[in-house]
């Protein structure tokens, strides 16, 4: 089997981005668009802030047009799941979930991230029937209904916001006595008449699985351990993400939270040939611009890096 000049995994801005570069160089690179293709904001709405874009765009629409100019400068794109990886020698070996399996002599990461549930046994059942993860593409469905969010950090006050467009109430559920927000949004969420916070609690348990969707939760005060159950309509979590890294697990080095570490200011990882982008290595900027900026830096290092091998 010849090895691939380049694969990429992950179909996000990072992933395209890449794509777009690495094909405009020669490359041919083969992506695999992974188990979210578009990645993160095929599940947004709009798009507001990304450079290029002055009315705004959707997110599936943008990410379709990511996808239309990697193919057009000779992208292969594969709808399959890189399941399994092989980067202790060269050419690497990336096999997949439909069978398919990939050697190539470097490899660019860009899984992304995904939004983080609470845990809890119920959650799970219910997803879907009232829970969720993503307001902007779930909240329509909670006209007039009383929701709960979960977190305190931006993305729990951006949400709490949008979803008072629908819902009759929004309590923000927040675990200390502090909004982790930035100051502004902060404001918009405290000043909204429609949002109630709810100071030092937690959700213990979603209700009902029996009747197939949410009606109550179990809320716990943090401080005392004391429980209650309130009716409720839809859970909403906004608790953070996870990086999807789980295939480079005591391979590539990863910080606490497994974010792959990266040389500061480059995309390189400590397994020469191998490159990480977008939020799968940042857990602090997280933006679709950011990602696509990284997704750039990875294909040109590759290009230089296959370069020094073909001059050593
Ligand atoms: P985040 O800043 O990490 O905040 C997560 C929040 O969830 C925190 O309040 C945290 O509580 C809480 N939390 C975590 N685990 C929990 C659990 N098990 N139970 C209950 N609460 C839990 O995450 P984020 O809000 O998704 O933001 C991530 C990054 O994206 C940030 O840099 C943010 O500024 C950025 N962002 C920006 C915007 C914007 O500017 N428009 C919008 C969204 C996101 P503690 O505070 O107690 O840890």
């Amino acid at each position: 089997m010849t090895a691939l000049k380049t694969l990429i995994l992950g179909s996000g801005p990072a992933g395209y981005t890449a794509a777009i570069y690495a094909a405009r160089a020669n490359l041919a690179p083969v992506l695999l668009a992974g188990r979210q293709p578009g990645g993160q904001l095929t599940i947004t709405s709009e798009v507001e802030n990304y450079p290029g874009f002055p009315h705004g765009v959707m997110g599936p629409e943008m990410m379709e047009k990511f996808k239309e100019q990697a193919e057009r400068f000779g992208t292969v794109v594969h709808m399959n799941v890189g399941t399994a990886v092989d980067l202790k020698q060269r050419p690497f070996t990336v096999s997949c979930d439909d069978g398919q399996v990939f050697k190539t002599q470097t490899l660019i990461i860009s899984t992304g991230a995904s939004a983080q549930y609470l845990g809890l046994p119920n959650e799970k059942a219910l997803q879907g029937r009232g829970v969720s993860a993503c307001a902007t593409c779930d909240g329509f469905f909670f006209k007039n209904k009383v929701v709960y969010v979960v977190g305190g950090g931006d993305s729990a006050c951006e949400e709490a916001n949008f979803l008072t467009k629908f819902a009759s109430k929004v309590f923000l559920v927040v675990r200390r006595d502090a909004l982790r927000a930035s100051k502004i949004m902060q404001k918009r969420a405290l000043e909204n008449p429609k949002i109630e916070v709810l100071w030092e609690q937690t959700v213990a348990d979603v209700l009902d699985v029996k009747a197939g969707k949410v009606n109550g939760l179990v809320l716990q005060s943090t401080r005392t351990g004391a429980k209650k159950q309130v009716p409720a309509d839809g859970l909403f979590l906004a608790i953070g993400h996870q990086p999807n890294t789980e295939l480079f697990k005591g391979v590539l080095s990863m910080d606490e939270k497994g974010y792959i570490k990266t040389v500061p200011g480059k995309t390189a990882t400590n397994v020469p040939g191998v490159f990480a982008a977008g939020d799968c290595q940042d857990s602090y900027y997280r933006q679709a611009i950011t990602a696509a900026g990284t997704g750039c830096m990875a294909a040109i290092e590759v290009e230089r890096w296959l370069e020094e091998q073909h001059d050593k």
